[in-house]
């Protein structure tokens, strides 16, 4: 620790320099100054083991943009979001992608600037359509003269992680309903079963993390129809859009799941996941001006345009917005609907060809966005001496990043594996990614012994308390 920092003269070679001679700093900042060079190459170092971002099949998050896109975000690096008033073209750039969003959900807004907020990814976004949904809740809970103190939310339990966060920081209850082997996605009359007059709004999921399906939206819209006549409520939906969010409107216009339904007043969506822009960019688009509650946006007025600014964070970057529009401009519709198609082939052949392996079966027939689960087929895994758990760490070998977890509650028995298939990934990568799948899988079924995993499997320990099951879920 000590000799960190120690000065060192230009000729120094970097790695006999003290530094790269001493454990890395962890506890204090080092006293003296590093030269670039070296203080360049200790980080460097330091991540340089870690899987490349192309192999890792694990994330929905964008790891490949073509240099020029690269470019333009690297040149704006050093640009803060909020400072509008030094660089209002970031604003109005801003505005044109909400515009495009919500046109692309089909906004029934007439407004010439759509109602939308810019965030850090989809948690920043989910939670602002939360907090909305919820304050307008309480404005009408209040109007009625009733208590306010019992908010909730229904989703399935399939949710994504913000929005358990989402319940416990703004202490709204969230109410669950359980995906199982029949209902594998959220289940529309055991919805509405925990809807009440304390429910801010339900959550369908368009790409769920867990299980790559989407929710029935517009069942659910009928549903809600009915009961909220019947009750005399206004129950409304708050979509959870992350991946679907850039899937449906390219790959499937006519399917009905947006703001053509009724009681979707909210969609959020990451702009790094399908949108094709690096972390971190998430939207939310608002159905129209007077779902988003005053309190919660501010407007600035630029050329005549009146921009409403709705944000968690104050500072944030700008790159990610140049990232977007450049890729709106630069690939237009055809060209997202090319890459969303490509990924979706690309997709369809992997989850066909783990299929077709008698050690296997996937998770669901149909390949509904870019993404697959699949878990070991029943009369084999009674006999194998291995579990997905193994496949993975076989496969992190070679570089790869397929991540094994168990699905939820009520489904927590079954452990699956998934894959992410995002632009960026040909189908060469695809081949010789089954190859070391199929190679991993042989040596595995060559095993004499069973591996710890399965040994623990056998006694009946849940794979979480083993230690392996990480948070793959995202
Ligand atoms: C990824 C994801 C999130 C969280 O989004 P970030 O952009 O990572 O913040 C929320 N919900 C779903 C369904 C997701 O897939």
């Amino acid at each position: 620790m000590e000799e960190v920092g120690k000065q060192v003269t230009i000729e120094t070679p970097v790695y006999s320099s003290p530094t790269m001679m001493s454990d890395a700093p962890s506890q204090t900042i080092p006293q003296h100054s590093t030269s670039e060079e070296i203080a360049y190459q200790m980080v460097k170092d330091e991540t340089f083991a870690q899987t490349q971002a192309k192999l890792n099949l694990a994330t929905f998050v964008t790891t490949y943009m073509v240099d020029s896109a690269t470019k333009l975000m690297n040149d704006a690096i050093n640009i803060n979001y909020i400072d509008e008033t030094e660089y209002p073209r970031i604003a109005l750039m801003t505005g044109k992608c909400i515009n495009m969003i919500a046109n692309l959900w089909n906004t029934p807004e007439e407004n010439e600037w759509k109602t939308g907020a810019l965030a850090i990814g989809s948690s920043e976004a989910c939670m602002l359509g939360g907090v909305a949904a919820w304050l307008r809740w309480r404005k009408r809970m209040e109007a009625q003269g009733k208590p306010c103190d019992k908010p909730n939310f229904v989703i399935s339990t399939a949710f994504q992680v913000v929005w358990e966060k989402f319940g416990q920081l703004w202490q709204i209850e969230m109410r669950t309903v359980p995906i199982t082997a029949e209902n594998p996605t959220l289940n529309i009359e055991e919805a509405i079963k925990l809807c009440d007059e304390n429910t801010i709004c339900v959550v369908p999921i368009m790409g769920v993390t867990w299980t790559a399906l989407n929710d029935d939206v517009e069942a659910l819209d009928a549903a809600l129809e009915k009961f909220n006549n019947e009750n005399n409520l206004e129950i409304p939906i708050h979509i959870d859009a992350a991946s679907g969010g850039y899937i449906l409107p390219f790959l499937k216009p006519d399917f009905k799941w947006d703001f053509r339904l009724k009681w979707v007043l909210s969609i959020s969506t990451s702009g790094h996941k399908f949108g094709l822009v690096y972390p971190g960019l998430g939207w939310v688009i608002w159905k129209d001006k007077i779902h988003l509650p005053e309190v919660m946006s501010f407007s600035v007025n630029y050329l005549g345009a009146n921009i409403t600014q709705v944000g968690l964070n104050f500072s944030r970057p700008a790159a990610q917005v140049l990232g977007q529009y450049y890729q709106f401009i630069r690939l237009g519709f055809d060209g997202y609907k090319e890459i969303q198609q490509a990924c979706m082939d690309t997709a369809t052949y992997a989850h066909s060809e783990i299929g077709k392996m008698e050690q296997f079966k996937v998770y669901s027939d149909e390949v509904v966005n870019p993404l697959f689960i699949w878990h070991m087929e029943q009369e084999y895994q009674k006999d194998a001496k291995w579990t997905l758990y193994d496949l993975q760490a076989e496969l992190q070998i070679s570089g790869w990043m397929v991540p094994a977890y168990t699905l939820p509650k009520s489904l927590e028995d079954l452990i699956v594996m998934r894959i992410v298939v995002r632009n960026g990934m040909s189908r060469d990568m695809t081949n010789m990614l089954l190859i070391d799948i199929k190679n991993a899988v042989e040596k595995l079924d060559k095993l004499e012994y069973p591996t710890t995993t399965r040994i623990a499997l056998d006694k009946g320990e849940h794979p979480k308390k083993m230690g392996f099951a990480r948070s793959h879920s995202r």
